[in-house]
């Protein structure tokens, strides 16, 4: 049987404890992750691409129980990116109804363009149901204790990137 290789698309504007929850998950069900971050130029995003690599890269290195997971990103089409990867499974995490209807516009979207692209749904863990980028970043800078949101290496370098604000 062929290596069953699956896609978690995002921001990761950073990267939560909510993702590395869906992360690690995922992990243990396909054969290999590849976390991908999309390149949207028309975005304003707080961490440059290469920050963001690096963010996720060391938060997973320090989680250790994973080691087959790898971040890259891509522009363009998710499906496109999907073919030239070799993968037909898309992972997405699910918080609350009102991720839905967002989600399902997307996988439709994508099941159109690419009738062999799989999209797979993960409810959040209850304890990151109400996490996200932007309120994680809405937060930090006010010397809120950020470990319960986000990894150690994500909190510190919150707190770096708006003292240089
Ligand atoms: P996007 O800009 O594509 O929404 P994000 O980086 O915000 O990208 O999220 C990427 C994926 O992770 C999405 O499927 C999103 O629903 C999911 N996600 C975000 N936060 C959480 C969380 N706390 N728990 C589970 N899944 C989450």
């Amino acid at each position: 049987m062929s290596r069953k290789v699956a896609i978690i698309p995002g921001s990761f504007d950073p990267i939560t404890n909510g993702h590395i929850d869906i992360i690690e998950r995922s992990s243990k069900i396909f054969d290999e992750i590849i976390v991908a971050i999309l390149i949207n130029p028309d975005k304003k995003y707080l961490f440059s691409i290469e920050e963001r690599v690096e963010m996720i890269e060391t938060a997973l290195k320090n989680l250790q129980s994973i080691n087959n997971v790898r971040v890259e990103s891509f522009s363009g089409l998710l499906v496109n990116y999907a073919k030239k990867v070799k993968s037909s499974v898309i992972v997405r995490g699910l918080r609350a109804v009102s991720d839905f209807e967002y989600e399902m516009q997307l996988t439709a979207m994508n099941k159109t363009l690419d009738d062999n692209i799989e999209t797979f749904y993960m409810m959040t863990n209850t304890k990151y149901s109400f996490v996200s980028s932007s309120i994680v970043k809405g937060v930090s800078g006010f010397g809120a204790d950020l470990t319960k949101l986000v990894p150690k290496n994500v909190a510190e370098k919150l707190e770096k990137k708006l003292k240089e604000e």
